[in-house]
C-alpha cells in the first residue's frame, strides 16, 4: 500500500543503500544523508526509520546513543 501510494505521487523508492550520516542546513531549510557509497542526497524532509542505533541520533540528540539491554540497565541501577 505504501509503495503504491508513493508511485502515485511519483516518488521513486531505491533499495539497498546504507546511510552513514545525516545532515541539515537550517537556514536553507534543507537536509540530507550520506550513503556508504559516498553519494550525498539532499531533501526538504528526511524521515529516519533505521531503528535502534539510528544514524540520526548524532543530528537530533547531538551524540550517538548506544543501544543498551534493559536487563543491563536494571543491573546498573541495582549495583550503583
Ligand atoms: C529478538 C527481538 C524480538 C522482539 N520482539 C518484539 C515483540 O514481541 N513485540 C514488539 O513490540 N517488539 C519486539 N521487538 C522490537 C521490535 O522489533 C522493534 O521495536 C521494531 O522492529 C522497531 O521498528 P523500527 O522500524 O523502528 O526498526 P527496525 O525494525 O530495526 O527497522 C530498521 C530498518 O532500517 C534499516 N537500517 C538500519 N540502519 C540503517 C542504515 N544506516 N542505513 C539504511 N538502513 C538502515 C535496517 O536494515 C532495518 O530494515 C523485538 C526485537 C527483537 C530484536
Amino acid at each position: 500500500m505504501l509503495l503504491s501510494q508513493l508511485a502515485a505521487i511519483r516518488i521513486q523508492v531505491e533499495w539497498s543503500h546504507r546511510v552513514v550520516s545525516c545532515h541539515e542546513d537550517i537556514s536553507a531549510g534543507q537536509g540530507g544523508v550520506v550513503l556508504d557509497s559516498g553519494e550525498k542526497l539532499e531533501a526538504d524532509l528526511v524521515v529516519a526509520t533505521d531503528g535502534v542505533g539510528t544514524r540520526s541520533h548524532g543530528l537530533v540528540v547531538g551524540r550517538m546513543v548506544e543501544a543498551k539491554s534493559v536487563v543491563m540497565q536494571f543491573m546498573d541501577g541495582v549495583s550503583g
